[in-house]
This record gives structure tokens, sequence and C-alpha cells, in this order.
């Protein structure tokens, strides 16, 4: 582990991010499990510190944050699992230093700016585009972003395809790779790009993610790998858990997401019309899981920080 920092609070940020404690286990472990499969490579570090290390080794470069699930008569303004993750990393990584940039669907723009702002960052937010431009790319980080499966095709959870809706950034992530640029995912279910790397246990630790409604025959299963993975029980929880690694990497607790800040982001994108994936409603929460227990999520990856360097 880079700077001899210990493990123990990067193992608990991976813990902390599957909700263990906070949600039904079977959902849990599930994550847990996803977590294993996408840390095989290097089992003895948390996959959190795999992660922010190699995002420290790449800080001289461009960091490009993609995001936006949206499909056009269920979610036309997006989810609110993605964005509010995506500011949030986004932000860390600018404030240890990093230039970054936020893709979004064009049809969160307006959503995904309003969310940069409520905690506080002017971020550049550009829509995504089917021919967005890899060159200035140095690393780029998908956070809850439909990947394309084996037969070509975007699907929602519900096993619907995604048609006229988010915009498949599976070409540019494989463009990256060809080019050996680093490509980072952040996901829960399976149907988000980055999954392809874990095709198997996915199959396996998620039965639902088999079957498709729109009769491709490929299932919702995403197929496009990515360097890393950092599979959880909800996107943005992955994407506040990094922040917290960054967070005890950098030694800076400016880079985490505070409780009150999450209070404050669901509000403003259930008021935007960014839905949760499971009631397809705005709701104060994601996924199904209600918001106190997210805000809660928060503050215990908050609370690791502050024990490991000493401010608790
Ligand atoms: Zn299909």
């Amino acid at each position: 582990m880079a700077d001899g920092l210990p493990s123990e609070p990067f193992a608990e940020i991976d813990r902390l991010v599957c909700g263990g404690g906070f949600i039904p286990d079977e959902i849990a472990s599930r994550a847990r499990a996803l977590q294993a499969a996408a840390g095989r490579h290097a089992p003895d570090a948390p996959l959190s510190s795999t992660i922010v290390d190699a995002l420290l080794a790449h800080r001289q470069g461009h960091v490009a944050l993609f995001t936006g699930f949206v499909v056009p008569d269920t979610f036309p303004s997006g989810e609110n699992d993605g964005p509010l993750g995506t500011v949030a990393l986004a932000r860390a990584l600018l404030r240890a230093g990093v230039d970054v940039s936020i893709h979004a669907d064009p049809q969160i723009l307006d959503s995904t700016s309003w969310l940069a702002a409520e905690i506080g960052e002017s971020i550049p937010i550009t829509p995504i585009a089917p021919n967005t431009c890899a060159d200035r790319i140095d690393v780029a980080i998908a956070i809850e972003k439909p990947g394309e499966n084996a037969e070509g095709y975007l699907h929602a959870w519900s096993g619907r395809r995604i048609e006229a809706g988010s915009v498949s950034i599976d070409r540019l992530f494989q463009e990256l790779q060809a080019s050996g640029k680093l490509t980072v995912a952040i996901g829960d279910r399976g149907n988000e790009i980055g999954f392809g790397a874990i095709r198997d246990e996915l199959l396996s630790l998620v039965p639902e993610a088999r079957r498709c409604t729109c009769g491709c025959g490929g299932g919702i299963a995403a197929d496009t790998p990515t360097d890393l993975l950092y599979p959880a029980a909800v996107s943005n929880w992955g994407a506040y858990g990094l922040c917290a690694g960054l967070a005890l990497a950098t030694g800076d607790r400016d880079l985490l997401l505070q409780p009150e800040e999450e209070e404050r982001l669901l509000n403003v994108a259930a008021i935007r019309g960014c839905r949760d994936g499971l009631l397809m409603t705005a709701a104060f929460g994601v996924d199904g899981i209600s918001g106190p227990i997210s805000i809660r999520i928060v503050g215990a990856l908050s609370a690791v920080v502050d024990a490991a360097l000493g401010a608790g």
C-alpha cells in the first residue's frame, strides 16, 4: 500500500459502501462478493486502496467522470444514483489537485450542474456525445453508467432495452483502454459498464443479469470491462467511499462528502426530477433505500477517516 498506510480503514470503507449493517444482508453480501471478484488480482489489498492508489498515480493527468442513467419513459431526467456520487468524487479529485471534468447525458446536464453547485464547486460539465473525444482523457471513471451487453444494447435493470436515452460510452472506453489509458467503473447491479471484467461471477451472483425483456437474448449484463471496477450496494456510496479513500491517502478530510451535504444533494436531485432507481419516482432516497440510511453511510465513512487521521 502506498505511503505505508494501514489497510484496515480502506477495508472498512469497502464494507461500508456495501451497506453492511445498514441494509438487508442479502444485498450487502452480494455487493461484497462482487467486490471480491473485482479485487481478485490484488486480494491482499482492499479494493478502495487499489483504486485510490491508481488514481493518485495519475494525478498529473486529466480525469473525466461519466454519469447518467436515462430511460425516456421511466427516467427521463435520469436516476439519482450516479450524479451525486459523481459530483462528490469530482470535488474530491479537484481538491486533491487533479484536473477534472464531468461528462453527463444531455438530459441531466442541468441537474448535474445544480448538484455540483450545491456542494460548492464549479466543475466543467459537458454533454456526452457519440463522438466524445478520447485525446484529452488520461483517466476515465464511469459512475452508474449503463454498458452495452454482448449484443451491443444498453439495458435498464427491469430488463428493458434503453433507446433514445443514455448515450453509450462503450466505444470511448474501449478506445481509451486500447491506448493504455486508465479506466475505472463504479456500479451496483451489473448492467453498468465495467462489469464485463467479472462477467462469470456476475452471472452467478446476480442471476437477474441473465434476463432481458427486449428479445435480444443477451441479458442485461454489461460486456465492456474496465481496468478497475468498484462494486457497491449503491453506486453513489462507491463514489463516496473513494472520496473517503482519497481523504485517507492525502490526509485531507476536506475531500470527504459530509452527511449534511448528502441530505442536500438528495433533496436537490428530487427537486430536479432525478428518480430513485427502484421506486421510479423522485424520492428522498436512492435505489429503494431511505435517505437517512444514505446519510448515515456518509457519516460512517467520515468517521472512518476521522479515526484514522486522528481527528475523531
Ligand atoms: Zn435485451
